[in-house]
């Protein structure tokens, strides 16, 4: 089949790379006119395992091409997928992107009569594919409901292993206006062996608010639980959720196996859920909860947690530091929000840097991939200087914070921090370190729930 998706972010072009796999013709169509220069020239615009192999696989099979031209690529396909990004503006979703995709389709399909569907893949709150995309295409097409198809089938890949998720889908939920809508577009899933669900638009759209909602929850359950170990004086959290882990519901045995299911992963103590879904997702449920007229108070909970997790792990900074961070040379260790990506979208580093700069420290952050490809506009505007090493970060520092948990610094030793930091302070936000290593071997460590 020949599909079309308009935005070629994390989602769009994962999401067209993957249906090539499956023997597809994609068009990616991108309005920032650099990114489909890069995308041609078979690169990746950002960083995500595998994407460029896999990339320049399909453009030299001739199965994916970026375009700015919409209404070509639209009239040229069978399917058009919306891939735009949904972020969340004073707690609204702002559908501009949304709202400017449907009018470029609408205007396409008013030049033909082959029946389309039109598929919203990215995150909107329930009904708004009813309600805000499918006026706007009929009003632009002409079209009524019956003469194309409308779906709105989430997404689920997680940054860092994108690729992998959308090639392996654990599910694909496929919201449908009407039967045929939903059976054209599941057409694409065919030769995949992974279970589909079919809904309403409104149950669709609720699903992706809902798993989201869920993992940014027992993210702030553990940062809250985290809070009471320390308030105790006398309890390691990580020791807590060793325990907790091994409850054969959270990880079964299977036989004389037990198996590390991958939402172990969210029942962990950090300094907080970043990225450009969560914070947003959890936000815009909410605020759509209180238009609904009911209170959310656990969603609203978890958002509050997660935007104070920066300051409590500052604060582990200060019971070492003292409250007067005025001149400290402070090294920030992950600058992403999670490892394996080069996204910087409401990461944690960057309200724990801001408050540093706040209060008068001097921060050295690092990071393996946030600044490889150029420095980043969120860190262009702050005043900090980016090592290009590990090494380099902590020369002469009075304190470091590990902010993500990249495989680069699971391996430091305490040896390494001591040789090179002026005070061997370490605040380990992420708890990759072991505790008695660190301490034995002279570095004052502190670290979330310990
Ligand atoms: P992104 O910002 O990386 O990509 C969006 C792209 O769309 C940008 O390149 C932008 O230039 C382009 N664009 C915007 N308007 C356009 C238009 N009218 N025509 C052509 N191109 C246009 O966003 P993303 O991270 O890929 O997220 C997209 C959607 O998917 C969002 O709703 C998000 O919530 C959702 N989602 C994201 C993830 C993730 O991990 N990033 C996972 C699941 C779902």
């Amino acid at each position: 089949m020949k599909i079309s998706i308009v935005g070629s972010g994390y989602v769009g072009l994962v999401t067209g790379i993957s249906l090539t796999t499956l023997g597809h013709k994609v068009i990616c169509i991108e309005n920032n006119k650099d990114k489909v220069f890069t995308i041609n020239s078979a690169k990746s615009p950002f960083y995500e395992p595998g994407v460029d192999e896999l990339l320049k696989k399909a453009i030299k099979q001739g199965l994916l091409q970026a375009t700015d031209n919409l209404e070509e690529s639209v009239l040229d396909s069978d399917i058009t997928i919306i891939a735009v990004g949904t972020p969340t503006v004073d707690n609204k979703t702002d559908l501009t992107a949304i709202g400017a995709a449907s009018e470029g389709i609408g205007k396409a399909l008013v030049k033909t009569d082959k029946y389309h569907v039109i598929t919203v893949k990215s995150t909107v709150l329930p009904g708004v594919t009813e309600k805000v995309v499918k006026p706007i295409i009929e009003q632009y097409s002409g079209k009524t409901s019956k003469q194309y198809g409308l779906c709105m089938s989430p997404e689920f890949l997680a940054e860092g292993t994108a690729l992998n998720d959308a090639l392996n889908p654990d599910r694909i939920v496929i919201g449908q206006f009407d039967e045929k809508s939903g059976r054209e577009f599941a057409k694409i899933y065919k030769k995949t062996s992974s279970p589909v669900i079919f809904t309403n638009l409104w149950t669709a759209e609720l699903t992706k608010y809902a798993a989201n909602s869920l993992l940014a929850t027992l993210i702030s359950f553990s940062n809250e639980i985290a809070r009471i170990a320390e308030a105790t004086g006398k309890i390691d959290v990580l020791e807590v959720w060793k325990g907790v882990h091994l409850d054969k519901r959270l990880s079964p045995i299977n036989g004389k196996t037990r198996i590390s299911p991958g939402i172990l992963k969210f029942i962990l103590s950090g300094c907080g859920y970043g990225g450009s879904c969560f914070p947003k997702d959890t936000k815009a449920l909410a605020a759509f909860a209180d238009e609904l007229g009911e209170e959310a108070s656990l969603i609203k909970s978890v958002i509050n947690i997660n935007n104070t997790q920066p300051q409590r792990t500052l604060k582990l900074l200060k019971d070492v530091l003292g409250k007067d961070l005025n001149g400290k040379k402070i090294a920030i260790l992950g600058l992403t929000f999670k490892p394996e990506t080069d996204d910087l979208r409401e990461s944690p580093a960057l309200p724990i840097i801001n408050e540093l700069l706040n209060e008068g420290a001097i921060v050295v952050g690092h990071d393996p991939r946030a600044y490889k490809e150029g420095i980043p506009d969120q860190l262009s505007k702050l005043n900090i200087t980016l090592a290009d090493s590990p090494e380099e970060a902590l020369k002469a520092a009075d304190g470091a914070i590990i902010v993500t948990s990249w495989k680069d610094y699971i391996n430091l030793t305490p040896k390494f921090f001591k040789e090179n930091m002026r005070l061997p302070v370490v605040i380990d936000a992420r708890r990759i370190y072991d505790k008695n290593n660190f301490t034995n071997a002279g570095i004052i460590y502190k670290g979330i729930g310990l």
